[in-house]
């Protein structure tokens, strides 16, 4: 770990009042500022690893609002989940880590495998008749708890169905290269299925291939820089065998992720180069409003945005979705408070932490609540999956739907 970014650290506090978990807790430890301290404490020497330590570092959501906030340019939970890798790879993966992260997540085939059994649960009706009889009641709370997540699946993942090469509608501007993402393919794929053909109406030849990985998101949470950096190795090259403009994803935490390969590969020039080309959709649908505009219907709709951790804090992107909501006519856009904090998902956080992650994800609804929109947009899998059950349940609910599903929506009025 580079000391000097511990050392940037003033203590000014003004990451403190963005920070969710402090501002649920008010407890130093549980606070960016609190959290560097702590990380350079132990560097020094001074701290050991006892489970308290641990306990304090564990509760970061790694949602980088602190980065937003900090003048000094300090990233806490960047920090953070470096300090947590490099105690990994001293450590190594344990057998279960080893088999999701090694064995699983990097090969498609075999995730969607996986997960074929959860569409039978649900489309056989096996799934409604656990719930009223609350059966996962007997499983451990984590099993319970993912199963409360899950919505309903598509027929097929994203992956299995869509074309390698979808054409450009009228003239071609351009080549794109989509990258699907593990999520948004397997539970989302309508809402990427949207996403290329907005991209194929406006003029862009779409090329999906169908060998890419996962971008390595859930290496990195798992702390296995080794699987991260095999993962960013064998897209670059991939991609970088088309002759593609930019590489498009819809997936907030994907799109994180890719743009940063050149820093994972050390600065290798083939990484850096598919870097510089990755753009979340709305960069590219922002490029092309003018042209948009022209085509989308009316839509009378009460709408808020909640900006996810991954989009605005890690890719700095915020004016772009709000700009294209607004671009919809007829839609009452309401600004949603604190809408760039996190909802608390976070990758698997809601699972591993679910206190903290209820509590985060309560002042979300709250303030969801205060707009009185019918609809939240939003683009990032894990908050669609968290926002979508806690909103369903809220009174009145409010519907959660993925930025281009409501694009798509207008176009098709
Ligand atoms: S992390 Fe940044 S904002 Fe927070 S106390 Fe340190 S210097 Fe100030
Ligand atoms: S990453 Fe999020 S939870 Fe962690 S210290 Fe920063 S603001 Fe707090």
């Amino acid at each position: 770990m580079d000391f000097v970014k511990l050392i940037n650290c003033m203590r000014c506090g003004m990451c403190l009042p963005h920070c969710p978990t402090y501002k649920e807790t008010f407890l130093e430890t549980a606070s960016p500022r609190g959290r560097v301290a702590l990380v350079r404490k132990f560097q020094e020497g001074e701290l050991v690893e006892s489970e308290k330590f641990l306990e304090y570092v564990s509760l970061c959501l790694d949602c980088q609002a602190c980065a937003s906030a900090c003048p000094c340019g300090v990233n806490a939970g960047e920090l953070v989940a470096e300090f947590r890798c490099e105690r990994k790879q001293e450590q190594g993966l344990s057998t279960m880590e080893d088999l999701i992260l090694r064995k699983l997540v990097p090969h498609p085939d075999r995730l969607e495998a996986a997960t074929a059994p959860l569409r039978l649960y649900q489309r056989t009706g096996l799934q409604k008749v656990v719930r009223s009889l609350g059966l996962l009641k007997v499983f451990p709370a984590a099993l319970e708890r993912m199963e409360g997540l899950l919505p309903k699946l598509p027929e097929a993942p994203l992956r299995q169905t869509i074309n390698e090469v979808t054409p450009a509608v009228g003239e071609q501007k351009g080549t794109v290269g989509f990258f699907l993402g593990c999520v948004m393919s397997l539970i989302f794929s309508e809402a990427s299925l949207a996403t290329v053909e907005l991209l194929s109406s406006l003029g862009y030849k779409v090329v999906t291939p169908k060998d890419q990985k996962c971008c390595g998101a859930p290496n990195m949470l798992g702390h296995d820089i080794d699987g991260l950096k095999e993962a960013a190795r064998f897209n670059t090259d991939l991609f970088q065998s088309q002759q593609l403009d930019f590489v498009v994803t819809d997936c907030g935490g994907c799109g994180a992720e890719l743009k940063k390969y050149g820093h994972h590969l050390d600065g290798e020039a083939a990484a850096t180069a598919f870097s510089t080309k990755v753009r979340d959709i709305s960069e590219i649908l922002a490029t092309e409003a003018g042209t948009l505009k022209e085509k989308l219907k009316p839509l009378p709709l009460k709408v808020t945005y909640h900006d996810p951790c991954h989009i605005a804090h890690c890719q700095g992107i915020r004016s772009q979705p709000r700009a294209l909501i607004n671009l919809i006519p007829g839609i009452d856009f309401r600004e949603l408070p604190e809408a760039d904090a996190c909802c608390g998902s976070a990758g698997t956080y809601n699972i591993e932490k679910p206190e903290m992650s209820d509590r985060v994800l309560s002042r979300k609804v709250q303030n969801v609540q205060k707009t009185g929109a019918d609809y939240l947009v939003t683009s990032n899998p894990g908050c669609l999956l968290q926002l979508k059950k806690a909103l369903s349940e809220a009174n009145p609910p409010v519907k959660v739907i993925h930025l281009t599903e409501l694009l798509q929506m207008s176009l098709n009025a």
